[in-house]
């Protein structure tokens, strides 16, 4: 089976890895700082806090703005259940934002209407989380504006677009949120194996996120409480957790950062091969905005059912009795048991749950063959014979 997503790893990654298994420190050590710069360098971001996955940046995230009892949280409906479960760690709740038909990301209009309606009722949020889908940029300048009108923070959830741009500078540069968080899981554009990164501009947010990751410890005197009694000495300042980054992971870390820009290019050229060679298919390809530059994380398509004599479950299967390995990039949150037991349900978020009924993602990844290529494209052509 061809797999939707794979990681590529090469002799220098290796070599990394093995080299610090032979040096003195194995867990968070000397590579985290290097490559917490790296990520500062890709991103042009001033501050960046790696941690052992994205699911716990964001809940230091969340935490670091100050997101507790009470407060509210919204984020998309189509997403990975980490975006909204970090508010729920924090005692907050959560709520969603109808996606943008085309984009599929958290639509600023559907976001307006619902900031309005929320405004009367008492019930702003107190941090929106857009997700990068795929790796193509949320329209975040007309989220930030929106932010600024009804006073809000915004966590970007960018796990799927290392690399990728919005009007012409990289993701993660927050110069429109205070926080951007990346995940290096391997079926993302870069792993550490396991792993995630907080990017931001604020030294407090920063500081704040530092001690979370290390149990709310801090070894800087000038934020104790009283002077310190000698090297040994450390004081907890707040309840944290242990979601430190070993330095085995961050040494890989450090070593696949250096092919980024080939990893995206390469995907890019699969991407437009794709958008080329589907164009004739009863399937809608992603839509790119002119303000982004996307990372190529997935490559989504939605079928046009109503041009079709299969079901949506049928192509599905079809292409993986062919050895193809689609999969399907995300069942809408809101639909999960966890979260209708909260009070979501069907009809709840439509554009979602209609984007959920007819899209899929479709192998894309650095080491994709041409006869992979060209084997998930034909497959793609006889399955999807319009209806006549
Ligand atoms: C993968 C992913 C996460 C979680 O990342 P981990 O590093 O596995 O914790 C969060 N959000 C989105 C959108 C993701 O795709």
């Amino acid at each position: 089976m061809i797999p939707y997503g794979k990681q590529d790893i090469n002799q220098h990654d290796i070599d990394a890895v093995i080299g610090v298994l032979k040096s003195d420190f194995l867990t968070q050590g000397p590579q985290v700082p290097p490559f917490e710069k790296a990520i500062n360098d890709v991103t042009q971001s001033e501050h960046a806090v790696a941690v052992n996955s994205a699911t716990s940046a964001l809940h230091i995230a969340c935490l670091a703005l100050g997101v507790g009892k009470g407060d509210i949280v919204w984020t998309s409906p189509i997403t990975f259940v980490a975006s909204a479960n970090c508010a729920l760690y924090c005692g907050a709740s959560i709520d969603f934002v109808d996606i943008d038909k085309q984009t599929y990301n958290l639509c600023p209009i559907e976001l307006r209407k619902k900031l309005k309606l929320a405004k009367q009722q008492n019930k702003l949020p107190k941090v929106v989380i857009p997700v990068h889908l795929a790796g193509q940029s949320s329209d975040m300048q007309k989220i930030h504006q929106l932010s600024i009108e009804y006073d809000f923070k915004i966590i970007e959830d960018a796990a799927h677009a290392i690399g990728g741009k919005y009007q012409g500078k990289p993701i993660g540069n927050c110069r429109y949120s205070d926080i951007t968080v990346f995940s290096f899981h391997p079926v993302k554009i870069v792993t550490t194996a396991e792993g995630g990164v907080a990017t931001t501009n604020c030294p407090h947010l920063s500081a704040s996120m530092q001690r979370l990751r290390s149990h709310g410890i801090t070894r800087e005197e000038s934020l104790m409480t009283e002077p310190s009694h000698g090297d040994w000495y450390y004081q907890q300042l707040e309840l944290g957790f242990n979601y430190r980054m070993s330095d085995l992971h961050a040494a890989l870390g450090i070593s696949q950062l250096k092919r980024l820009t080939e990893f995206v290019t390469k995907r890019k050229a699969i991407a437009a091969l794709y958008s080329q060679k589907l164009a004739g298919l009863p399937i809608i390809l992603p839509k790119q905005l002119e303000t982004t530059d996307s990372a190529w994380h997935l490559y989504i398509i939605q079928l046009e059912l109503d041009k079709i004599d299969k079901t949506h479950q049928q192509v599905f299967n079809e292409l993986r009795e062919n050895g193809i390995g689609v999969n399907l990039h995300y069942i809408p949150v809101h639909l999960q048991p966890y979260f209708q037991n909260m009070g979501f349900k069907a009809g709840d978020f439509p554009n979602a749950e209609k984007y959920y009924s007819s899209a899929f993602s479709i192998p894309i990844f650095v080491q994709l063959s041409d006869n992979e290529l060209q084997a998930v494209i034909s497959y793609l052509n006889i399955i999807l014979k319009e209806k006549l």
